[in-house]
């Protein structure tokens, strides 16, 4: 079916500037980790993209090996791009990454420059891209020297394949040095991607700080802890269509532990209260420090796509509020 994007799609949308940059990031990104490979639906994958740039989501996080199969995510976004979102390119801000494993062999995994740039060649071609607006590099690689990493980001920065790049999961220490070896380079490090939630607040012990002192945009990935912070584990092991149904190997069953389904549920009643659904809470939640620019969430379906932007009616906490979750807000 054909495409006509929303003309009010910018009507409601909201936008934080990632760090002392130029670009300015929608509060909600759609990352395709999960649910958009060719082992997916691929009709459901389209209707979530079309829906989020309907509502002003105009940043899609991908990576190389995002699918199942690896690669086929950015296959589907690219036939999106071409066939929906043609007339739009300008409008979206699309990320990919390289550094976990993705083709056999020491060339297809870690950070050396070997592999990044070939890497994104490969994701360029599956998405028909010339460039990607943010380049990753997907982890700390402690085999690789850090020169390297950084001086394959400056490459492509300069060999005009990504307008920007940002790391994933550095350590505080290791962020300032891949900010201060890419400064030397004369090129800003955009962003930071670490992981935050509710049940996961690495993030608050030093890094947060060190971005806003760099002026370092913040994404925060699985805000919902992977569907924990949601509605569907609350009577215990969620049994149908669920990530932890799935024998997802990176959904570990560890998560479903009582103390934490007990937590969960008190987060829930919280929410409750608040009149938003527990992943609506959790979502605003990571946003309530200004320095993190955008909250990098996962859907499977439109539904729950709906019901997670639905968290931008209400992102305001009082103190009592954050109070009260901090009681069960722990790692
Ligand atoms: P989330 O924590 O948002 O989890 C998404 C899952 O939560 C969905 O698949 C679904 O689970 C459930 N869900 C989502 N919305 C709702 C809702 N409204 N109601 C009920 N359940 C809901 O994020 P992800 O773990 O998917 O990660 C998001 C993105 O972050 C990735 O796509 C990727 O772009 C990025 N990422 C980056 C990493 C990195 O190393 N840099 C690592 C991991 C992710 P279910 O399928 O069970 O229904």
């Amino acid at each position: 079916q054909s495409y006509v994007a929303n003309p009010d799609r910018y009507s409601n949308a909201q936008f934080r500037r990632c760090g002392k940059s130029g670009i300015q990031l929608p509060l909600i990104t759609l990352g395709l980790w999960q649910n958009f490979g060719g082992d997916d639906v691929y009709e459901t994958g389209r209707a979530m993209l079309r829906r989020a740039f309907d509502r002003g989501v105009t940043h899609f996080d991908l990576a190389n090996n995002y699918g199942p199969p690896y690669g086929s995510a950015e296959e589907n976004f690219g036939k999106v791009l071409r066939t929906d979102f043609a007339a739009h390119r300008d409008e979206l801000i699309i990320s990919s990454k390289a550094g976990w494993d993705m083709w056999p062999g020491p060339y297809g995994i870690g950070g050396s420059k070997k592999y990044l740039v070939a890497s994104l060649d490969q994701s360029l071609k599956r998405m028909g891209l010339e460039y990607v607006d943010i380049f990753y590099t997907h982890r700390p690689d402690f085999d690789t020297p850090i020169e390297e990493t950084v001086s394959a980001l400056a490459q492509i920065v300069r060999q005009g394949k990504a307008l920007y790049v940002g790391i994933s999961s550095y350590s505080p220490e290791r962020t300032k040095i891949a900010y201060e070896l890419l400064a030397k380079e004369g090129i800003r490090l955009l962003i930071h991607q670490p992981s935050y939630s509710m049940l996961n607040r690495f993030l608050e012990q030093g890094l947060l700080d060190t971005l806003g002192e760099l002026g370092v945009g913040c994404i925060a990935f699985s805000p919902l802890a992977q569907g924990l912070l949601t509605n569907k584990y609350l009577k215990g092991d969620a049994t149908q269509n669920t990530r932890a149904s799935g024998g997802d190997s990176s959904f570990s069953k560890d998560l479903l532990k009582p103390e934490t389904l007990d937590r969960v549920r008190a987060l829930h009643t919280i929410a409750e209260k608040r009149g938003q659904s527990l992943a609506q809470m959790a979502i605003a939640w990571t946003l309530r420090d200004s320095r993190v620019t955008s909250s990098l969430i996962g859907a499977r379906n439109v539904a729950q796509l709906d019901d997670s932007l639905n968290s931008l009616n209400n992102l305001a906490f009082t103190e009592e509020e954050l109070k009260q979750i901090d009681q069960f807000a722990v790692d």
